[in-house]
């Protein structure tokens, strides 16, 4: 009787934290977003003073999204779209077509510098641009500028949370820096596909991967494992890290090759799981994610 209670608690508090990043009523004029650096971006601007909700629903791999006929209507009616655009964001392009004249941010063309990586259709730009906090503090600046514009009256309230947000990234800036200078010599190694392209490039990080890029519905080639198990060998690596949603089995393979070795999750924040979606912010898990590579660095001394 107890268990079946609690099991049915547990099922509604699920249920009302799900209700956090899939609302089934979306309202009208809400700010919607469509993957998580954006969301967490918006919110924090915003604050209490506008609706702001992520089609993505939570602990879904955000490679795989495609938009449902309630998305397509919230995304019709919202004051404000903020997405990243790129190879998972695709259908972006039809859902604007339906939607009219609604306001939208694309966040892909905040950053100045490119990364191009192997996808399904041959090269294309990496669309992991938030991994580098200084593509997130171009997407954050650009997002409190249109947030301004659409929303006048809100200004003040907008531009005291969007500075408080401004100075977390920066200090997420600095850790990153410090973490490339902690790093230098040392390849972090990743049994899995990379999204961190942007992160490893503006910091001086060296990683090696199973996968190119973030495509994951293959596996790696035995040649490309043999090669990331010989680096991670020579590298004395005790961590191999994989990123969320994707199991960790390469991780896995690749630790079991190795002498003590262990495997941590990595977080892409492209989406997170429906408690952190809850209880940690972009800041939080780029953060959690410095101090893992830079415990890599300390196992291997
Ligand atoms: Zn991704």
């Amino acid at each position: 009787m107890i268990k079946r209670f609690l099991t049915f608690f547990l099922a509604i508090l699920l249920a009302a934290s799900l209700a956090g990043c899939t609302d089934s009523e979306i309202a009208d004029g809400a700010v919607v977003c469509s993957a998580f650096p954006e969301y967490d971006f918006a919110r924090q601007i915003c604050g209490d003073s506008a609706d702001v909700v992520m089609l993505l629903p939570c602990g879904s791999e955000a490679h795989d999204f495609e938009p449902t006929a309630k998305d397509i209507k919230a995304v019709a009616a919202a004051s404000l779209f903020i997405y990243n655009g790129g190879e998972s964001e695709v259908w972006v392009e039809r859902v604007l077509l339906s939607a009219g004249n609604v306001r939208s941010i694309s966040l892909i063309d905040c950053c100045t510098s490119p990364l191009y990586v192997d996808g399904e259709d041959g090269r294309e730009q990496d669309e992991h641009i938030w991994t580098s906090p200084k593509n997130a503090t171009l997407m954050a600046e650009k997002i409190y500028n249109v947030l301004c514009e659409v929303f006048p009256g809100k200004k003040d309230v907008f531009e005291s949370n969007y500075n408080a947000l401004s100075a977390k990234l920066t200090a997420l800036d600095n850790a990153c820096t410090e973490m490339g200078y902690r790093m230098k010599g040392k390849t972090v190694i990743i049994g899995d596909r990379n999204p961190f392209g942007y992160l490893a490039r503006d910091y001086g990080v060296e990683m090696m991967a199973a996968f190119h890029g973030c495509g994951h519905d293959s596996e790696p080639s035995a040649k490309e494992l043999v090669s990331l198990i010989e680096t991670a060998k020579e590298n004395d690596a005790d961590i191999v890290f994989y990123v969320d949603f994707s199991g960790g089995k390469i991780a896995r393979t690749v630790a079991s090759e190795l002498e003590n070795a262990k495997t941590e999750q990595l977080f892409s924040c492209h989406n997170v799981t429906a408690e952190d979606f809850m209880t940690k912010s972009y800041y939080d898990l780029m953060m959690q994610n410095i101090s893992r590579i830079i415990g890599a660095e300390h196992a291997a001394d």
